[in-house]
């Protein structure tokens, strides 16, 4: 007989979101983190979008260590002197609070508490070292020469799948694949934040952008209000930036930070964190064989992540698609049956839900990200439109026409290439 019912690797989002869910179901549960508290080390922007989350802490919204609800989101093109941005706030945002900015170094361990109360054993402090197999099937996890076992294990490592790479059940990471993602964690009294960017005490501000600065490194960047910080960084595609010989990140973020729209926003403030983590960006085709005897395969690790080059979501995937695991276990006690046809309804789940439908709908959009004049030659153009129109210089003015062929001359832009760029974002976005 195992010692568990399930064994749940690692607690960010998907791990503890599945312990509860199995555990508030009476499986009995380990849930383990090589860190301590439990996630302290993970990292995101962070907007926590929290639909999924009500699914299992209807409360979570009065219970969460939250930072500031998003009122206010941005989204923008960034060149070297300018920014364009779309400013968008509304009311039905304030209404519904589901948007809101967390630091994963309190939220993680509240969540992991939540798996506790839930009925899961949680062990921090504890590397799994590597899956075990028997016959074929993963009945457990092993530590230090000890053996754990379980019905199932679920997957819950993050972005760095090393335990599912080495035992066969997913291929290693390609650079395609993933981005970098760089943060800074800036420190700011509250009563600056909410002068500065016109927010009340407990609303915030989310912006991303699209780096038009950085040539061909396709960089996007973000910048949110905590309750008395800001969290800002890049995300840049690991393909570009070897291709570009970058080897300091820190040098982008520097770049960010020193925009001529972004330094006043800082001004003032001391950083007070820095790290640097894996984003998963290869959409459909990044994604694993998602179950099998004994085992399944939960957020970043099986590749659940949306980016458009102006959004940026994952925590909501892991979220969801850990409930989705822990659901598909919870059934498969009913049946006694851990075998890979019974743990198939997990994937059945994702299918008929929106984490696989969203890879679907868009798996084309590495096509709009990878494509270098998004990020070069577009946010220019934009620019100079905006120059010819809002600008007054005493010259003759210009109908759009005439400003489109001449900003495409300028920058040297084919006709044909622009309008199937256009057309293929609007099929692809
Ligand atoms: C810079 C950046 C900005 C982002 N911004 C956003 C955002 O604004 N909104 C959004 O929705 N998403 C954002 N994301 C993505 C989001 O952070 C991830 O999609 C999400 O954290 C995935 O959750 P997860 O539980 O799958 O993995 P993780 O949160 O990474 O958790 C994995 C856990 O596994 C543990 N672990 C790993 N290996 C082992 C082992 N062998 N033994 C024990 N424990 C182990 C780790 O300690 C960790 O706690 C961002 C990511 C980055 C890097």
């Amino acid at each position: 007989m195992s010692d568990y019912d399930a064994i749940v690797v690692g607690a960010g989002n998907a791990g503890s979101a599945a312990a509860i869910t199995m555990a508030s179901k009476g499986l009995s549960v380990l849930l383990v983190d090589r860190s301590d508290p439990p996630g302290t080390k993970n990292l995101s922007g962070g907007v926590l979008w929290g639909n999924d989350l009500a699914k299992i802490l209807p409360k979570w919204q009065s219970e969460a260590p939250l930072e500031r609800f998003i009122q206010d989101k941005k989204i923008g093109f960034l060149t070297e002197k300018s920014s364009i941005i779309i400013d968008f706030k509304t009311k039905i945002f304030e209404e519904n609070k589901v948007g809101h900015t967390v630091l994963r170094s309190k939220f993680d361990p509240w969540l992991a508490k939540k798996a506790r109360e839930a009925g899961a054993t949680v062990i921090p402090g504890i590397t799994v070292e590597s899956l075990v197999k028997k016959d074929g099937k993963i009945i457990g996890v092993e530590e230090s020469g000890d053996v754990v076992t379980s019905n199932v294990v679920v997957l819950a490592e993050g972005i760095n799948p090393r335990l599912a790479i080495e035992a066969g059940l997913r291929p290693p990471l390609q650079d395609w694949e993933v981005s970098v993602g760089v943060k800074e964690i800036i420190k700011l009294s509250p009563q600056k934040i909410e002068d500065r960017f016109n927010l009340s005490s407990t609303s915030g501000l989310a912006s991303e952008y699209i780096m038009g600065n950085l040539g061909e490194l396709n960089a996007g960047a973000f910048f949110y209000t905590n309750k008395d910080s800001i969290s800002l960084g890049i995300v840049a595609p690991m393909e570009r930036l070897r291709e570009n010989g970058v080897t300091h990140t820190y040098d982008i973020i520097e770049q960010f930070k020193e925009h001529p729209s972004i330094a006043p926003l800082i001004d003032g403030g001391t950083v007070a964190e820095y790290g640097a983590h894996m984003i998963p960006e290869g959409g459909l085709e990044m994604v694993p064989q998602l179950f099998g005897d004994g085992y399944m395969i939960v957020g970043d690790s099986a590749g659940f992540g949306f980016s458009n080059g102006l959004v940026l979501q994952g925590m909501n995937y892991a979220f969801l698609s850990g409930i989705l695991a822990g659901e598909a276990a919870v059934e498969a006690k009913s049946r006694n049956d851990f075998s890979s046809s019974s743990l198939s309804t997990y994937k059945r789940k994702l299918d008929n839900s929106y984490v696989l439908k969203d890879l679907r709908t868009f798996k084309d959009i590495r096509k709009v990200t990878n494509n270098k004049s998004m990020y070069t030659t577009y946010p220019k153009m934009l620019e100079s439109i905006l120059l010819e129109m809002l600008w007054e210089r005493g010259q003759p003015k210009k109908k759009v026409r005439e400003i489109l062929g001449s900003c495409a001359a300028d920058l040297n832009v084919g006709k044909l290439k622009t309008a199937t760029d256009f057309y293929y974002m609007y099929r692809r976005m």
